[in-house]
């Protein structure tokens, strides 16, 4: 108990501990101890920036993929996936509600989806640049080439969402099939940062075959790269892909490993996940509490939210985005925090 608190102390003033020490500290912290960790990691973030949650106003605007990842529901060889995308004028709509809802961000995401060549989501990225110009533009379209990366940040697009996903070769490959590697999944993000933009990495909690070993590997990974945020939440199964029957990840690994983020990198935007929310009524207060400061709730048509199903009973696919953004500033204020109407660049 002692020398735990002992590690917890050494890893806030370090902000890094050794493998070995990270795979202790994941497997024998107790629940005190873990609330020892969170409320650290709390108020580091709030040091950091004070009371104020950064929102994301998230798009899904593509379910189709050519990748076959065995944990995703929008999967390639998913065939029970009713498939949609949505045009450069829906998208702008969806920016238009987002602004006037106060928010400052918008993410761009989807499947892989060679419809949407180079030359489409640059006019995509331009057209909402020039409309909002104050606004931040995030991409979260996957793997591409250093070159297809250089042109959407010369169009305008401010930071990449693109998760390793698992740093360990052996487990990406448990993971996915054979034409996807760790190694490109992490010569993109790398990319992506010498670029200049502001980079996400990040990974699933309890993903099939994960073990503590693995996750220490995935907390190495994130220091050497040292991303602008990082996206953790819990595995869930779906339904209709090869981990059907897979358990899921749990709340509590959920938020021992967001507050362990925070004391790693006190700077880093962290978000609160929709999955960490699918998982428990209160996973997003919960990841607040546990040093998140950042909520990404979904701007995309709610014609369409049902059909970008990840991982099963996603929650908010029923609402609409104003019903979302003032859903979340309600369960903010109850625990103390403001979703605020910024950009929220990464500071460092
Ligand atoms: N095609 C884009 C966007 C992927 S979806 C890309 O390749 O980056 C965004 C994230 O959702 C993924 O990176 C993955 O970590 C997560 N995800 C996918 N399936 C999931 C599941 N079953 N449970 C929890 N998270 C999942």
């Amino acid at each position: 108990m002692a020398e735990m608190r002992a590690l917890i102390d050494r890893l806030e003033s370090q902000q890094m501990l050794s493998k070995e020490e990270f795979i202790t500290l994941i497997t024998g912290i107790s629940i005190e101890d873990t609330e020892y960790l969170r409320e650290k990691a709390r108020k580091t973030a709030k040091r950091c920036f004070g009371n104020r949650i950064y929102t994301r106003g998230l798009i899904e605007f593509t379910n189709y993929c050519r990748n076959d990842c065995y944990y995703c529901g929008i999967r390639r060889s998913n065939t029970g996936a009713c498939r949609y995308r949505l045009t450069k004028e829906a998208i702008l709509d969806c920016c238009k509600t987002g602004y006037e809802l106060g928010f400052r961000t918008f993410v761009l995401q989807g499947g892989e989806d060679a419809k949407y060549s180079d030359d489409i989501v640059v006019d995509i990225i331009t057209g909402i640049k020039e409309k909002y110009p104050d606004c931040a533009l995030t991409l979260s379209i996957g793997e591409k080439s250093y070159e297809s990366y250089l042109k959407f940040y010369k169009a305008g697009a401010d930071r990449y969402l693109l998760r390793h996903e698992t740093a360990n070769k052996d487990h990406y490959s448990k993971l996915h099939p054979p034409a996807l590697s760790a190694d490109n999944r992490k010569r993109c993000l790398y990319d992506l940062k010498k670029i200049g933009y502001q980079a996400g990495a990040g990974f699933m909690v309890g993903s099939p075959y994960q073990t503590v070993d693995y996750l220490a590997e995935d907390l190495l990974f994130l220091k050497e790269l040292s991303p602008h945020m990082i996206g953790i939440g819990p595995f869930i199964p779906h339904h209709q892909t090869p981990f059907a029957d897979r358990t899921p990840g749990t709340m509590e690994q959920t938020l021992l490993l967001l507050g362990i983020l925070r004391l790693m990198f006190p700077k880093v935007l962290l978000p609160a996940t929709t999955a960490l929310g699918t998982i428990h009524p209160l996973g997003r207060e919960k990841g607040i509490l546990s040093g998140a400061n950042v909520l990404m709730p979904n701007l995309s048509p709610t014609m369409v939210r049902k059909k970008y199903e990840l991982y099963d009973n996603k929650i908010c696919t029923g609402d609409e985005a104003a019903e979302c953004r003032s859903c979340l500033g309600r369960k903010m204020q109850k625990i103390g925090y403001e979703l605020a109407v910024d950009r929220g660049d990464y500071k460092p």
